[in-house]
């Protein structure tokens, strides 16, 4: 072997690739690999010993190395949010050996799951196909509310209204009426059809509707509280022997045949035979350029307003609901989470373009609060006042029709990639954990998600 052959295997093998001047400790002998193999071995060590010189020494890491030791782990989880914490506790609580990575201390503020509450609905309007991650995730979140004690999940029903039935439309998806009354029927969702404004206004006298509407309550839904249900998977997969890393942001990952190395912030490389990518609005940045192009990320506001009249309204028997108040956007929201005088939680989905995640002004408006009352709030639901007792910024990862998108990366295939987002993914984020685990555990998912995958994005 001669002496480039020789740094270049050793590279290799260690990781690291000389830069300029390098020296090797310990005898060589050209003809004798036992002897190459000392010398290898005393450059990973000296390596190793000397992560902080390794300038000093000539050396530094190589960005592809592509024989590496054991891997310490089976599965690296990069993204320990909504659907990161799922996966984590699941691959765990199976045996995996699983290692959970975030770059910051789920549940925060800066991703897609924030805000308290999300709603959640069996009967799906993007699709039926949605429909079994959502009865699936439901049955999970009573499952680990058993085990744990904690509440994540009120099943108060979820109230869909629209004035146009036949055009019905949300973020983008049309039939959306039409597919929520077809999941129904599919999988036997316990509902109740209101097929007049009249006989909406006499029950939910809240919604001040005008004339055409009509609504479809759905009673598997109801809302589930984000931050405890990320908190108690990830408390839970701690329990069952997963290692969670916080505060180390991965900027970069590899793979061979043998596995997958991941670099974080910090320096420091862990190896793993597989790699799941939950990184939610950053997933982007993780994929070849051409399917990145296919996600934009949206800054989103939630709102708190005040309640002026007829709290209770709001508490016992009211359902969350979706509306479809105009062609631009849905107004959202929720039924009274504790005390009147927190307000009540509205949303729309209007955004005003592509942000970065890690640069996106994280305030809202006096302006932006002003426009939420005027043309969402104060029409439809003339309870509540105009004063804004609380906002939160929140990041959608928007895929074209509104899709999930799950699949092996088109480059790596030890490493799958989880975009469930569009908006409404939270609901489902058990259940496709639950998958997940079981992919990477080479065993047939409970939950289908061959309809999220790449050959289903236009
Ligand atoms: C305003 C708003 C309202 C919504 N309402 C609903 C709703 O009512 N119902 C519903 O079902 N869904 C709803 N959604 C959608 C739902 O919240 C998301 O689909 C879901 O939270 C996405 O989960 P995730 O795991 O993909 O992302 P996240 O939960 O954001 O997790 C991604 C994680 O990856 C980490 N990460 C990123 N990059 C790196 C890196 N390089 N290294 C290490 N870690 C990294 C982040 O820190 C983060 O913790 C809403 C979303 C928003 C924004």
């Amino acid at each position: 072997m001669r002496w480039e052959g020789l740094l270049e295997f050793a590279s290799r093998q260690t990781g690291f690739s000389s830069s300029g001047r390098i020296e090797i400790v310990g005898p060589i002998h050209r003809k004798c690999p036992a002897v190459v193999v000392v010398a290898v071995h005393k450059i990973a060590e000296r390596c190793k010993q000397a992560t902080e010189g390794s300038a000093a020494i000539g050396l530094e890491r190589t960005e592809e190395p592509t024989r590496r030791a054991m891997p310490s782990c089976e599965v690296i989880v990069v993204g320990l949010g909504a659907v990161g914490s799922a996966a984590t506790w699941h691959l765990a609580r199976l045996g995996t050996k699983v290692l959970g990575i975030d770059r910051y201390k789920p549940p925060h503020e800066f991703g897609s799951s924030t805000g308290e509450t999300r709603l959640t609905r069996a009967a799906v309007g993007e699709g039926v196909e949605y429909s079994p991650l959502a009865l699936r995730s439901n049955e999970i979140w009573r499952e680990i509310e058993t085990t744990t004690g904690e509440t994540l999940f009120v099943q108060c029903g979820c109230l869909t209204i629209t004035g146009r039935p036949n055009k019905s439309m949300v973020h983008g998806v049309s039939k959306f009426f039409d597919n929520i009354v077809a999941s129904a029927e599919r999988y036997n969702i316990p509902h109740e059809i209101f097929g007049s404004a009249d006989a909406l206004r006499s029950r939910f006298p809240q919604f001040a509707v005008s004339g055409t509407e009509v609504g479809f309550l759905d009673k598997g839904g109801g809302y589930l509280f984000v931050e405890a249900c990320i908190r108690t998977q990830l408390r839970s997969a701690v329990d069952c022997g997963a290692e969670l890393k916080f505060g180390e942001k991965v900027v970069t990952f590899n793979s061979s045949a043998s596995g997958v190395t991941v670099t974080t912030d910090s320096g420091e490389r862990y190896d793993a035979e597989k790699l799941l990518l939950a990184a939610g609005a950053w997933m982007p940045a993780f994929l070849p350029e051409k399917l990145r192009q296919c996600f934009s990320v949206t800054r989103q506001f939630l709102h708190w307003f005040e309640i002026q009249t007829n709290p209770e309204r709001f508490s016992k028997d009211c359902p969350v609901f979706i509306w479809e108040v105009n062609r631009k956007s849905i107004l959202y929201g929720f039924p009274l989470v504790g005390d009147p005088g927190a307000g009540l939680k509205v949303a729309n989905e209007e955004s005003e373009g592509i942000v970065d995640p890690d640069s996106v002004d994280r305030v809202v408006s006096e302006a932006d609060k002003a426009k939420m009352y005027e043309t969402y709030v104060r029409p439809f639901l003339p309870d509540l006042g105009p004063r804004s007792i609380k906002t939160a910024v929140c990041l959608y990862t928007n895929a074209p029709g509104a899709r999930f998108v799950i699949d092996t990366h088109p480059e790596h295939e030890q490493v799958i990639f989880a975009s469930p987002c569009s908006g409404h993914g939270f609901k489902h984020s058990a259940a496709i954990g639950e998958a997940l685990a079981d992919k990477l555990r080479n065993c047939l998912p409970r939950v289908d998600l061959s309809p999220f995958d790449l050959r289903h994005l236009r």
